[in-house]
């Protein structure tokens, strides 16, 4: 599939490669086999909830919660989630953001995946891994994501964290 994903140089910022997913996306048969594939390695472990990265991450969470029976929570950008949040800012690849999360949305469920469609230097997912330390008793049982780029160390920074990492191709 990994032909399938576009580079485009120099996107959004000078001396990005950025790896875009449409291309992969656009087709039926690779959109069933990235959510299959996804699903595949937590099939066989307890995931009560699938929390999930604004808004690529999106794409694929929502089928894989689906298909683990699990529940959905969407980890948003400002301003987007109506009730109470936590909230962390972090740094991107490119540029700075915040992440929140509703207050309660995890309640009821100890045992979480995190889903995002790339994983580069891992300030989006440790974003995620801070929000959820804001709740007690919570166990992250993995991250999941289509690209890894292993150059910036992004997987290590979460192996080194103890969470375990799917991806289904590397730049
Ligand atoms: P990071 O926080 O550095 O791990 O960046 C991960 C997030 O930024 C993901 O949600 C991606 O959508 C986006 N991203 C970062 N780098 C790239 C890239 N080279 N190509 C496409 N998306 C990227």
């Amino acid at each position: 599939m990994k032909e399938y994903v576009r580079t485009i140089a120099d996107y959004p910022v000078k001396g990005i490669q950025f790896r875009d997913i449409t291309t992969l996306l656009q087709d039926a048969g690779h959109f069933k086999q990235v959510v299959d594939d996804m699903t595949t390695p937590w099939k066989n472990k307890k995931i009560d909830a699938v929390l999930s990265i604004e808004s690529r991450g999106f794409i694929m969470a929502g089928a894989i919660a689906y298909f683990l029976n699990a529940a959905f929570i969407p980890l948003r950008k400002p301003h987007k989630l109506p009730f109470e949040t936590y909230k962390v800012s972090y740094d991107l690849e490119y540029g700075s953001t915040e992440m929140h999360i509703h207050t309660d949305a995890l309640d009821g469920h100890d045992d979480l995946l995190i889903i995002d469609d790339l994983l580069a230097t891992g300030g989006t997912a440790l974003a995620a891994v801070e929000l959820i330390e804001n709740f007690e008793n919570k166990n992250i049982i993995g991250a999941g994501f289509i690209i890894n780029l292993p150059d910036l160390n992004g997987d290590k920074k979460l192996k080194d964290k103890g969470i375990n990492i799917h991806s289904l191709m590397e730049f």
